[in-house]
């Protein structure tokens, strides 16, 4: 199977870590209209067989003002036909990231916690991306989308399924709670 169409088939768990990712990454929005994130992640070959394709993060994008502007939570929307115009979109925000650390993302795959507007479908397609996956819709369906990522061999996917909420602490497994002092222990320490 070639990287390429492993974007192609649903893997809960790829989905579950990076729309996960995808939406820490939306709570950093500074545009009160909307909080969207944005991961773009590489899917390269492995160099060992058998092994399943390499993933990496290459950039993370949310909705909010570029980088030295003022934001709109602090000084309000600047609303042009009902639309913010000061907040650059998640998805080319994280384009953007990606350039200006020199991160290929010919051939990557966007992690989106909404369906992209069609401004930035064009951006992806542009950077190289070859799959998008998000989770919600967003707003009336653009049939642009559908129509140019068929015409593109370009993979197009909604994950339907509720991702699970933040996990749960690590190290439950190796934390015996018996070994944990009381309270009562730390008092009864006192500072001596
Ligand atoms: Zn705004
Ligand atoms: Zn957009």
């Amino acid at each position: 199977m070639t990287p390429a169409s492993v974007v192609l088939l649903p893997s809960p768990r790829h989905d579950s870590l990076y729309l996960g990712l995808a939406s820490a990454a939306a709570r950093g929005g500074t545009c009160p209209r909307a909080k969207v994130g944005c991961v773009l992640v590489s899917i390269g070959a492995t160099h060992m067989v058998g092994l399943p394709p390499v993933r990496r993060v290459l950039a993370v994008g949310y909705n909010g003002a570029p980088r030295g502007l003022a934001h709109c939570v602090d000084v309000g929307c600047d609303l042009r036909n009902a639309r913010c115009d000061r907040a650059e979109h998640a998805e080319r925000n994280a384009v953007y990231n990606a350039a200006a650390v020199g991160a290929a993302t010919e051939g990557a795959v966007a992690y989106v916690t909404h369906r992209p507007c069609w401004p930035c479908f064009r951006a992806l397609v542009q950077a190289g991306i070859r799959g998008i996956v998000y989770q919600e819709a967003y707003g009336e369906e653009d049939p642009r989308l559908v129509e140019t990522a068929e015409a593109l061999g370009l993979v197009l996917r909604q994950v339907v399924q509720e991702l699970p909420s933040p996990a749960p602490p690590l190290f439950t497994d190796f934390y015996d709670i018996d070994d944990e002092p009381s309270l009562g222990d730390w008092e009864a320490g006192g500072t001596s």
